[in-house]
């Protein structure tokens, strides 16, 4: 039989190209032009629901829709395009090491739930047109989920003999959400399909479960700072989840659609829905208050046992008897988070990333095609594969722009546009001896010459 390669192609006399873009297998390496980054969509193709074009934008929306970041698919849905669907996955990793390090178990729910789930909690029709619905072929309703409380308390009550040893139980999941928003706009900042990491607590008591919540909203912190975003948790409305205590994380942001205030005396913090429309003073210390807008990228509820109450999701306690399971509810919006990073980080024509989710992080930039063009290539394709062998963290993050027919400087303001961490320039020193390579560090602005080992090193 002929051997495949991973892209499916008999490998047999098939050179797709100088060099491969399979993966980031030893040997083989990234090549820009084969990226496939559909850009340039006019800011007035952006369509609201009711396919009125010229809606309102903003920068992370402009930004990613230019570079090839995302694409429009209908209102409020987007195509994730190759470079986001690695800063997705990056993401997704960042919050599995947070979520399992304070004991979070991963889960993965159908997005399809049934009708019956919620019209026991009474979200079916509390929950108004925001619910996309839907029949089977049988006739039997049911919602895509726009959050999944009714699933996983179904599911934790199907387990009859859960004892109170076993609890606390962390249940997460990092799965498509369905909304069907009133006003989807924003790009992946409020989309009606997006991807949200929600997790489920179940404790044995209300004290164990506020401890839950404390340790939940750490590991939101911990992820935040990680990330270098600097969000405020401020008080917050329980709103159609319930419960009896709830925070966001809010994203300070121009763009942003909520409203917070801040005490600069004593710390206090809530979103304005939560204070009465007259009130300028801290409810806490009467200072006065200060007033920001926000992105809310997170979202924590205690909720006692409203749900568990109503599908009887219950523990033996150490005396043997059943009781009622204390939940908290923890939303993160990951697509939101990605999108509202860019727009903090990014300036008005060039994307920045939170460093740990950029896409690739090094971009090698050869000289143009012209004179020595050989001895150039070969020197930056040595370079390459020294710096993948030699930093194993780098394996599949080195982007090499072969793009050869344009100059070095138009490269390198693609570069600067796309805000890949780290630019290596292969330029005239580079051929000389000893070799110097220009290394650029997006970030600080730092600019620096450096022979091989000495990128290796600085890498
Ligand atoms: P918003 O107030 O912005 O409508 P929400 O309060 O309705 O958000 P939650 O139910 O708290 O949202 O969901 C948890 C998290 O999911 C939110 O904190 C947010 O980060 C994210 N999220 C909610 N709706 C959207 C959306 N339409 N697009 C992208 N992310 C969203
Ligand atoms: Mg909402
Ligand atoms: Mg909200
Ligand atoms: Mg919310």
């Amino acid at each position: 039989l002929p051997a495949l390669t991973t892209c499916g192609r008999q490998l047999s006399g098939y050179v797709p190209h100088r060099f491969y873009h399979c993966g980031p297998e030893r040997g083989k390496r990234l090549v820009l032009s084969r990226m496939f980054q559909p850009q340039n969509l006019r800011e007035d193709q952006v369509l609201s629901p009711e396919g009125r074009s010229g809606d309102l934008s903003c920068k992370s929306q402009r930004l990613m829709l230019q570079v090839g970041l995302i694409h429009p698919a209908s209102p409020g849905c987007y195509h994730l395009l190759p470079y986001t669907v690695r800063a997705i996955e990056k993401l997704e990793r960042v919050i599995d090491q947070e979520m399992q390090a304070i004991g979070g178990q991963k889960v993965n729910m159908p997005s399809l739930s049934p009708a019956e789930l919620w019209r026991a909690t009474k979200r079916w029709d509390l929950m108004g047109k925001e619910l996309l619905r839907l029949r089977d072929r049988h006739g039997k309703e049911y919602c895509l989920g726009p959050t999944h409380e009714e699933a996983i308390t179904a599911l934790v009550a199907s387990q009859q003999t859960l004892s109170y040893k076993q609890l606390p139980f962390l249940l997460y999941q990092v799965t498509r959400k369905f909304r069907d928003e009133p006003r989807p706009r924003f790009g992946l900042l409020r989309g009606r399909e997006f991807y949200m990491k929600d997790m489920y607590t179940f404790d044995s008591s209300p004290e164990a479960a506020l401890e839950t919540y404390s340790l939940v909203c750490g590991a939101y912190s911990s992820l935040f700072h990680r990330l270098g975003l600097q969000c405020i948790r401020v008080q917050a409305d329980v709103g159609s989840i319930g419960g009896t205590t709830s925070h966001e994380f809010q994203l300070p942001a121009e763009v942003g659609e909520d409203r917070f205030a801040v005490c600069p005396g004593c710390g206090f913090s809530a979103n304005m829905e939560t204070l009465h429309s007259s009130q300028t003073s801290c409810p806490a210390c009467r200072g006065p208050l200060t007033e920001s807008r926000g992105i809310e990228v997170g979202h924590t509820f205690y909720l006692g046992t409203k749900y568990s109450s109503i599908f009887s999701a219950q523990f033996t306690n150490a005396h043997g008897k059943p009781c009622l399971a204390e939940m908290g509810c923890y939303g993160l919006g990951v697509t939101r988070i990605l999108a509202a990073g860019i727009e903090v980080l990014s300036t008005e024509d060039s994307v920045r990333w939170p460093s740990l989710l950029a896409p690739y992080h090094v971009c090698l930039i050869p000289p143009k095609k012209g004179s020595r063009e050989e001895a150039a290539t070969e020197l930056t394709g040595g370079l390459y594969d020294l710096i993948t062998e030699a930093v194993p963290q780098l394996r599949g993050e080195v982007l090499l722009d072969d793009r050869t027919h344009l100059t070095i400087g138009n490269r390198l303001k693609d570069a600067n546009k796309f805000g890949y961490p780290f630019v290596i320039i292969a330029g005239k020193r580079a051929l000389e001896d000893p070799a110097h390579f220009e290394v650029r560090c997006q970030n600080t602005g730092e600019v620096v010459f450096l022979t091989r080992e000495g990128v290796t090193e600085f890498l």
